[in-house]
């Protein structure tokens, strides 16, 4: 009997069991009742909403939850449908653990398969099966490459192992490839047409359809509501209730980031496109996710990460620079946008801190004679090592806490005596040079 993970309190449990409890808990309220019966179909009438369940019987409603789930669309390989949720999986963070240090693989069902291996990867050997999906592209495949993920590219004949336990994956060739767990990303489709009925608004997502709603997680239908894996793909239960009961996010924190050093002739394309993609887009979309229901709301906390490498430019970490440069320009637009609305808006510029994560970030190709100066400076930082950083992470955990909870806290907030002094240090000599020069900037102008 399968168990659930990843959901706080509820580790191991039984999924049945977790429903049987949720039941006995409501079942104590005398105004609710429970049918066991499926509805085949809901239409709205004189402002209620009336439900026609396979008994035969007629309901009727002020207000509708629909919450029918989905259902799942696995890909045509014999012997994937029985072993889903035992040995062929869907979510890491649900049961990488579980499999943990394993042979694990990764059946593509489309294009964002190649991410899922990726993070497969982190849990185990992995391999990467195209089985007929096309070839991942440039930055998929370099991706993969650093994560030490295996790429089969023909196609799966059957998986193979006893019952629901998997043994291996016999290709077309009848080849065999080794595995004891498997993930897929399946399909989706909603579990019931009601919400189609009722005229709610569908959106169209990579999983498949879901069900359009606001931060009250009401549909586009007055008096309808829908809830869990209707409304967002989460995967994962813990997830879908604390959307359903919290009913949004109240403070995002885009703490994701990476790091790459070289100098700027170096830079590779593909490295600093997922610079980018992480500090810059990554950042745009988590915030174009979080803004409409914080906007609704007309409260919530964004916190940026920029760097003091987002005021001040060193040789060697250009890139980096760059993309903090635009996340300092995109977030001073920000707080002029949103503070109106109630959302405050922390811009953090942090200096070095200890968190090792410039021997972990990748390096350009070394050649001293495009830039001796960064050539010096990154030397310096591979010399000294986490040491230089004065930086502790936890003390900059604790301010930022406290900026959240109080609500005190300035539009741009700097960490470390280095970024400190870094900051003021160039907007002292930015002030100086622009007045030595205010003369010249201001003859360009139509005569008064
Ligand atoms: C293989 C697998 C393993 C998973 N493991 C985990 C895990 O370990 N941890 C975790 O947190 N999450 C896990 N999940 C995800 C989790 O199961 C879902 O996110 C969660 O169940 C969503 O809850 P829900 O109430 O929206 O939908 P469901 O749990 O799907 O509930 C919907 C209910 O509505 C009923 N229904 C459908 N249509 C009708 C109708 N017309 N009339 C009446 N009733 C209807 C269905 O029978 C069902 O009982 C897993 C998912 C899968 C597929």
């Amino acid at each position: 009997m399968p168990a659930a993970h990843g959901f706080f309190g509820q580790d191991g449990a039984r999924p049945a069991d977790m429903t049987a409890q949720a039941r006995a808990q409501l079942e104590r309220y005398p105004s609710a009742t429970f049918r066991k019966a499926t509805a085949l179909g809901a239409r709205a009438e004189d402002g209620r909403f009336g439900v026609t369940l396979d008994t035969g019987e007629e309901l009727s409603a002020a207000k509708l939850v629909l919450a029918f789930g989905i259902i799942d669309i696995l890909p045509d390989v014999p012997g994937v449908a029985e072993r889903w949720g035992k040995t062929v999986l869907h979510c890491p963070y649900c049961h990488g653990y579980e499999f943990g240090g394993r042979k694990l693989g990764v059946l593509s069902t489309g294009s964002l398969s190649a991410h899922q291996a990726r993070i497969i990867a982190n849990w185990g050997p992995t391999t990467f099966f195209l089985n007929g999906h096309d070839e991942p592209g440039q930055a998929d495949l370099e991706e993969l490459r650093t994560g030490g993920v295996r790429i089969e590219r023909t196609p799966v004949a059957k998986l193979e192992g006893e019952a629901t336990g998997l043994r291996a994956l016999q290709l077309a060739d009848r080849r065999h490839v080794e595995i004891d767990a498997l993930h897929v990303a399946p399909g989706a489709r909603l579990a019931s047409p009601i919400a189609g009925q009722l005229g709610c608004v569908l959106d169209d997502k990579p999983s498949g359809p879901l069900i359009r709603v606001d931060s009250s997680m009401m549909t586009t239908v007055p008096g309808v509501y829908a809830a869990g894996d209707t409304v967002r793909w989460a995967g994962n239960a813990m997830l879908a209730a604390a959307a359903d009961r919290f009913g949004g996010i109240d403070v995002l924190v885009n703490n994701a980031g990476l790091v790459y050093l070289g100098a700027v002739e170096e830079g590779e394309d593909s490295e600093v496109r997922k610079l980018f993609e992480a500090n810059v887009f990554g950042l745009a979309a988590m915030l174009r996710a979080a803004l409409p229901g914080m906007r609704a709301r007309g409260s919530g906390t964004v916190v940026n990460l920029s760097s003091a490498s987002g005021l001040v430019a060193y040789p060697g970490l250009g890139y980096y620079s760059a993309s903090k440069f635009a996340v300092e320009g995109l977030t001073e637009a920000l707080w002029q946008e949103v503070e109106p609305l109630g959302i405050k808006v922390i811009l953090v510029e942090p200096g070095a801190f200890r968190t090792g994560i410039n021997a972990r970030s990748p390096r350009a190709p070394s050649n001293p004679a495009c830039a001796p100066a960064a050539t010096e400076m990154l030397g310096f930082l591979e010399s000294a090592g986490d040491t230089v950083c004065r930086g502790d992470p936890e003390r900059a955990a604790a301010v930022l806490s406290r900026a959240v909870e109080t609500g005190d806290a300035p539009h741009r907030l700097i960490l470390g005596s280095d970024a400190y002094a870094g900051v003021t240090g160039k907007l002292d000599a930015m002030g100086a040079e622009y007045a030595q020069w205010k003369a010249v900037s201001e003859s360009t102008d139509f005569p008064a």
